[in-house]
């Protein structure tokens, strides 16, 4: 017999396991408590707009419904963009023909050699980037989460509404929210300097 009490029991049993269970897939994150501040500190700064932090942060703690973790819903798991290889936040952002296209641009034109092929490989670049002028290096982070965030919203506009993913008008709209920010930091002149087209 389930009496009131043990109910609330399983219900807070289930919730620790599915938190736990969240953790678990979130790669590295059972991780000294000294690197997950600096994790927190490297996605969490004030000149990104949150909205682009956001989406790199639920990556990162394996909490982004990729359809690798939707296998139970009988959802079909190969990733929307190219329908080849199974969707999983690595994949999608970083492996993915699509995706990759978008990057090769981005890293161009902010002079972006390493190469980044997950999510906590891309925090931990974000964590310890030293190189380049304080203008470049905000430009690079903000970039960065704001093609992650700007890539999952077309992936959702492809399998919500079809929309056509436009590699091309992610990289023009990375570019746009990265020059707003800039601008709204520094002087023009160091701007069009080191962002110059
Ligand atoms: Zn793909």
């Amino acid at each position: 017999m389930l009496t009131d009490l043990p109910r609330r029991e399983v219900e807070k049993l289930w919730g620790k396991w599915y938190t736990n269970k969240g953790t678990c897939d979130a790669y590295d994150w059972f991780r000294p408590k000294r690197e997950r501040k600096l994790w927190h500190r490297a996605v969490w700064n004030a000149f990104v707009p949150p909205k682009f932090s956001f989406t790199t942060w639920q990556a990162l703690k394996g909490r982004l419904p990729t359809r690798d973790r939707l296998g139970y819903l009988g959802i079909d798991q190969h990733c929307p963009l190219c329908q080849t290889h199974p969707e999983s936040a690595d994949h999608l952002f970083f492996k993915c023909d699509k995706t990759r296209k978008v990057w090769k641009e981005i890293k161009t034109w902010l002079g972006m050699r390493r190469i980044i092929t997950t999510i906590p490989s891309a925090i931990k670049w974000m964590a310890k980037e030293r190189s380049g002028v304080a203008a470049i290096r905000k430009a690079r982070k903000l970039a960065l989460m704001a093609t992650v965030n700007l890539m999952w919203r077309a992936r959702n506009a492809l399998i919500f509404d079809q929309t056509p993913f436009d590699p091309k008008h992610i990289v023009f709209e990375v570019k746009k929210v990265t020059y707003v920010v800039l601008y709204s930091l520094y002087p023009h002149e160091i701007v069009q300097q080191h962002l110059g087209e």
